[in-house]
């Protein structure tokens, strides 16, 4: 079995994925440095795993030969990659080098967790691969953004220059089990809220679109477009488009809560809309998303409810 690398390992999809690597029976070293990743999530872990506290901002040195990496350091949600913007310019520009430093020296593998974002906010719908993107370069979602944007140019220059064998998936918003409480995106908020019997927080009209994958669909995905020939970029998601307001009306219908829903400002360059045209993923990795939107959101209520 391999020896595998996993960044960002202690965070949300990260915990996921090194749980799927180990239950393949291979060696994960999982490098984070618990910004806003947690131990919790990986504690329970079973089979040959290390971890290993680190910034990828400063260059890593491993001993051992390493076959693959998943590179997931980055915070995902705006509140933390807002915080300190630009280390987040950081984790995806020197960060990614020494990534893809890493990858060259032991001749490995590397697939780079890109996102639905570096779309902006688009202008075609759904977004094909194709599709350039719709973004400011100087907004306050920027550092996350161009971060990535710039992320996958250097995974292709490292490619054309270094003939390093890149994977790039773009992946939509995703949820489920091991989001932080505090995490600030929409699904953990929401069901947060809910379960808490407080006003559960829409941003603007609530009429903007995102589609949810669930987090054990994602990591299918993740690891089909590592083991395929398939550089990239591949968008990673669920078709399933729904409203804002749409996805808080299912938690309180699952939930049962009381909570009433409050209107608050929608914060600058938040895209309107947002749908994957899956077609490239579906044809070349044969992956397509199967859980739909209100299993996986049982599935999460019930982890927020036992871990509250
Ligand atoms: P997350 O915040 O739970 O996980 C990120 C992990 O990276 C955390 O454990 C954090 O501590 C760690 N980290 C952050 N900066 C680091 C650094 N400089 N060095 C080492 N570790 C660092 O977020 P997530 O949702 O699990 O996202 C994982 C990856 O997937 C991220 O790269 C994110 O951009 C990408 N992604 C996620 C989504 C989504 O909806 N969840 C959508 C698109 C892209
Ligand atoms: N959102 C909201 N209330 C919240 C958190 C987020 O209405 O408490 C909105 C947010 O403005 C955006 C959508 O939900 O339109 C998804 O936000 P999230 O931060 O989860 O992901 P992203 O915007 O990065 O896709």
């Amino acid at each position: 079995m391999a020896t595998i690398l996993v960044t960002g390992g202690a965070g949300f999809i990260g915990s996921h994925l090194c749980a799927a690597l180990l239950a393949q029976g291979n060696k994960v070293l999982c490098v984070d440095n618990l910004f806003t990743g947690s131990k919790k999530n990986i504690q329970g872990l079973d089979g040959d795993f290390e971890f290993i506290q680190h910034d990828i901002i400063d260059p890593l040195f491993i001993e051992e030969k390493v076959d693959q990496i998943y590179n997931l350091a980055c915070p995902a949600s705006p509140t933390h990659y807002q915080h300190n913007p630009i280390r987040t310019v950081k984790a995806n520009t020197i960060g990614m080098m020494h990534m893809l430093g890493l990858a060259r020296k032991h001749g490995a593998r590397i697939l780079q967790a890109s996102t639905s974002e570096v779309y902006g906010d688009p202008r075609e719908h759904p977004q094909q691969e194709t599709y350039w993107g719709n973004v400011n370069p100087i907004g306050i979602r920027s550092c996350y953004d161009e971060g990535k944007r710039v992320a996958e140019t250097l995974c292709f220059d490292y490619h054309r220059e270094h003939n390093i064998e890149i994977r790039v998936a773009r992946i939509f918003n995703t949820y489920g089990p091991n989001m932080a409480a505090d995490d600030g995106r929409v699904v953990s908020n929401f069901i947060v809220q809910a379960l808490a019997g407080k006003p559960i927080t829409i941003y603007g009209t609530g009429k903007q679109t995102r589609s949810f994958c669930y987090v054990s669909d994602m990591v299918a995905g993740l690891l089909a477009l590592m083991n395929s020939d398939e550089r990239g970029p591949v968008n990673l998601g669920n078709p399933g488009e729904f409203t804002v307001l749409e996805l808080a009306e299912n938690i309180i219908a699952l939930t049962n809560t009381k909570s009433e829903i409050v209107f608050q400002e929608l914060p600058a360059d938040d895209p309107q809309q947002r749908q994957p045209d899956i077609t490239l993923a579906n044809n070349k990795l044969g992956w397509q998303p199967t859980v739909q939107l209100e299993e996986g959101l049982k599935q999460t209520i019930a982890y927020f409810t036992k871990s509250q």
